[in-house]
């Protein structure tokens, strides 16, 4: 063995420990900062799942993410499908009834009706006045929040003034949408659809109305008449005469949407509801509102 080749030799064995050493070194450092990380992570964990104990729990986390999914379904609609399903309103292969109420709310009438409806788990619309939703704005966030359709009847209910000219349709239209907002907490509601004051055909106002279906149509809005009522608004003046006037007025149809009234008059209309509800039950009628068809 030369001289030359000894120190190779060495050198190579210097080359091969240092290596193992830096290797052993780099190993240590690589454990030690995967461990710290993992108490860390732990610890931020602990913090998290501590503030959700403290703050909020898991479960109101939920409610409130279901609340928001909830709110975004229950702001109407109007699609093609919407509007192909409410120009085929009057026509159903099965039984189906819409109850709708106009011209509330009102504090004597609406209230119990919401009662009543709450109990026999029926989903109604009402067709709001947007005078009464700015009195008894409670009243509408209770029927928002109990499932019904809130729809647009306008906001003075007079026909002088409504049906002054086109553009005060929609003035009222959207005045009573701006006090349904307010009403319920959503910011800018929009039913998509109207009731004519006194139905959209005939009448003085019958050219302007037509006038203003189109302006409405414009603006995505769509309206519904009724084909069946109790007569609650003509004179029916106790429960019989309403009855009698609902049964000639439905006759056999298979679809009806049935017009009554939730004015602080009305008592014999509520008085008369649960007979209407057993009736409709009797015939095999499924309950139904507007959610069901603005899609
Ligand atoms: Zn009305």
């Amino acid at each position: 063995m030369d001289l030359i080749y000894i120190k190779r030799m060495y050198r190579n064995r210097i080359i091969i420990l240092v290596s193992i050493i830096i290797a052993f070194f780099m190993l240590v450092t690589f454990v030690v900062i995967g461990s710290i990380t993992k108490v860390t992570s732990v610890s931020v964990n602990l913090e998290q799942s501590e503030f959700k104990n403290s703050d909020l729990s898991s479960n109101e986390e939920n409610k409130i993410i279901t609340a928001v999914v909830e709110e975004k379904e229950k702001l109407p609609k109007l699609t093609n499908k919407g509007k192909e399903n409410i120009s085929n309103i009057y026509k159903s292969k099965t039984k189906r009834v819409f109850l709708t109420f106009d011209d509330g709310p009102s504090k004597t009438i609406t209230i119990p009706i919401l009662d009543l409806l709450k109990k026999e788990n029926i989903k109604a619309t009402f067709f709001v006045l947007g005078s009464r939703v700015e009195l008894y704005p409670s009243i509408v966030k209770r029927e928002y929040e109990e499932g019904h359709f809130i729809a647009n009847h306008g906001y003075s209910h007079m026909y002088s003034q409504i049906y002054s000219s086109v553009d005060s349709v929609l003035d009222e239209y959207n005045k009573t949408n701006k006090a349904v907002s307010k009403a319920i907490g959503v910011k800018k509601y929009n039913s998509h659809l109207f009731r004519f004051p006194g139905g959209s055909v005939g009448g003085k106002y019958s050219d302007l109305k037509k006038a203003a279906i189109s302006r409405l149509d414009e603006n995505n809005i769509t309206y519904v008449d009724w084909n069946a009522l109790t007569g609650d608004a003509e004179g029916k003046k106790d429960s019989e005469q309403q009855m009698a006037y609902l049964q000639e007025t439905m006759g056999e149809k298979n679809s009806l949407i049935i017009l009554m009234h939730d004015a602080g008059d009305k008592q014999v209309t509520y008085e008369t509801l649960p007979s209407i509800i057993n009736l409709l039950r009797e015939k095999g009628y499924e309950f139904k509102n507007f959610y069901d068809i603005m899609k």
